[in-house]
């Protein structure tokens, strides 16, 4: 489903930026994977070229804070491999701070990395996609919060709600790009981010379920390659829900 397509994910070391570099590799794709440290990038590479050495991959650690380095490494991707079709903004970490103790950096620094980067790394890879005649999509990972808010850590759902709103709002602004902007909305997955978090938060969550279990990476995975391929070629400012109709 993305044979020649060159892709970029945020956050591909683990999680479900792990589950969907390793998708879009079985469906064709070349995937660059951006981590936080040169470290977790090789150990995620290595993982995969274990699985499959004919996996084409390569995994770069970018200080997604700074605009100037991610555009410079996005126009080596483009450099080297003659094209950035598909961005995936997935970096992301999360919150269970109270209103009443909330350290005023620690919101900023979710609203740094899970707004800012995605904003400065679309602004990247949209300079080069502008330049393609297959244009681009860009693929956020929101989150089932981005909907109804939750009841600690305002920060993180605060954060989803303005990645909805980039989504929405530049999936209008591009579209004469050819650029699709879309977003996934995942439920309570399988991941260190939600081990990390406490039971009296994710039991609740858990208790709306009507499927009866959290995601799998791999349930994620799945939205992700679909809104990447050419069979959502008519879909864009879309934020789906993948959450077991998990809504509270
Ligand atoms: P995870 O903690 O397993 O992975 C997070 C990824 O973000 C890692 O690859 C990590 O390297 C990267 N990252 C963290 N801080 C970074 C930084 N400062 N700079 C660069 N990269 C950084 O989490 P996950 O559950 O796989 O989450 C991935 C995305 O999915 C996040 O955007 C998260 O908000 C979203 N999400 C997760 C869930 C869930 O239940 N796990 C639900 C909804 C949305």
């Amino acid at each position: 489903m993305l044979k020649n397509k060159v892709a970029v994910v945020t956050g591909g070391t683990r999680g479900i930026g792990y589950a969907v570099v390793k998708k879009f590799l079985d469906n064709g794709a070349t995937v660059v994977l951006c981590g936080s440290r040169d470290e977790t990038a090789r150990q995620a590479v290595e993982q995969l070229k274990q699985e499959n050495p004919d996996y084409r991959v390569e995994g770069i650690s970018v200080d997604l804070l700074s605009p100037e380095d991610i555009n410079e490494a996005f126009e080596n991707i483009n450099a080297k491999y003659g094209s950035l079709d598909i961005l995936v903004n997935n970096a992301g970490i999360s919150a269970t701070d109270s209103i009443y103790t909330y350290d005023p950096g620690k919101f900023e620094n979710i609203i740094d990395l899970n707004v800012n980067a995605v904003f400065y790394c679309t602004q990247a890879a949209t300079k080069i996609m502008k330049c393609q005649p297959g244009g681009g999509s860009i693929i956020n990972t929101s989150s089932m919060v981005s909907i109804y808010g939750q009841a600690t850590g305002s920060g993180y759902p605060t954060s989803k709600f303005a990645v909805n709103g980039l989504t929405k709002s530049l999936a209008r602004e591009l579209g004469k790009d050819n650029i699709r902007v879309n977003a996934v909305a995942p439920g309570v997955t399988n991941t260190d981010m939600v081990s990390a978090l406490p039971d009296d938060v994710i039991a609740p969550l858990i208790a709306t379920i009507p499927l009866g279990r959290v995601g799998e990476p791999e349930d994620m995975a799945n939205a992700f390659l679909f809104l990447a391929s050419d069979m959502a070629s008519y879909i864009t400012g879309a934020v789906l829900p993948v959450d077991g109709a998990a809504r509270s």
